[in-house]
């Protein structure tokens, strides 16, 4: 059996080394879970306070699309992976909505992810009152341009519906069946660019306000294969009970 994705983005979260340090130490026993994959994407500037951890995956929030040079603020994948990270989220909601991110952009730096051997957690998801399939067919058709049938089984594809993330100002649950509908949606797409084998066996995750109450149906219903959790993933114990959910699945 392959094993759950559970992703922990902390965002700008905590604010001093030392809360990060305490932060992932009351989460290394999610590690130990064997049949789930634990990555946790802290701020940049704690990934080197963690060491090489061994059963904890670490990945970054972001990376630069071009590999090194005059890019003022930005990170390179090549330093992603010097500093022990596995993945990368791209294209996530919030960077979209605040930094400009476009499906443009998400797509020059899924490629360079890739080029730089990191597993791309690929965020995609329509806003309130936008229509769920012609948002995530563009995203998906244009974040996923040129890349190739020999790569994009490394892709993890996260689907988030922003209306439901919990920071937003009027979140709303995403019922399972809604979840479905999209993972669904999504295979179509997925099998239409890449075939039908290919297609079939690209990893979907979901993420937006999971919790330890809802994440086992979401994979239950819905097909997918992990969560992504950013506000129950700065709280150990709620994170715990999460990992503990997925891993006790069958
Ligand atoms: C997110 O921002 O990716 C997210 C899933 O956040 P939350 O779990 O807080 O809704």
């Amino acid at each position: 059996m392959d094993k759950k994705i559970l992703v922990a983005n902390w965002k700008m979260n905590p604010q001093t080394a030392r809360e990060a340090r305490v932060l992932f130490d009351a989460m290394i026993n999610v590690g130990r879970l064997k049949n789930i994959e634990t990555v946790i994407c802290p701020p940049y500037p704690f990934l080197p306070i963690f060491g090489s951890p061994k059963s904890i995956k670490l990945g970054g929030q972001d990376i630069f699309w071009e590999p090194q040079g005059a890019f003022t603020g930005e990170i390179s994948g090549k330093m992603l992976k010097n500093l022990g990270c596995e993945y990368v989220i791209l294209g996530h909601s919030e960077r979209r909505q605040f930094l400009g991110e476009t499906d443009e952009t998400v797509n020059l730096k899924l490629k360079m992810a890739l080029k730089e051997n990191l597993t791309p957690i690929f965020c995609i998801g329509e806003r309130e009152g936008e229509e769920m399939s012609d948002i995530v067919e563009n995203q998906l058709k244009q974040g996923l341009a040129d890349i190739g049938k020999n790569q994009i089984e490394k892709i993890v594809i996260a689907y988030e519906p922003v209306w439901a993330i919990s920071t937003g100002v009027q979140a709303k649950p995403c019922l399972p069946d809604d979840a479905l509908s999209a993972a669904v949606f999504i295979r179509k797409i997925l099998t239409g660019l890449f075939g039908k084998y290919l297609g079939g066996k690209i990893r979907i995750i979901y993420g937006g306000s999971v919790d330890s109450g809802n994440a086992a149906g979401y994979l239950k219903q819905t097909q997918m294969v992990g969560v992504l959790v950013g506000g129950a993933s700065l709280d150990p114990q709620e994170f715990s009970k999460i990992a503990n959910s997925l891993n006790n699945l069958a």
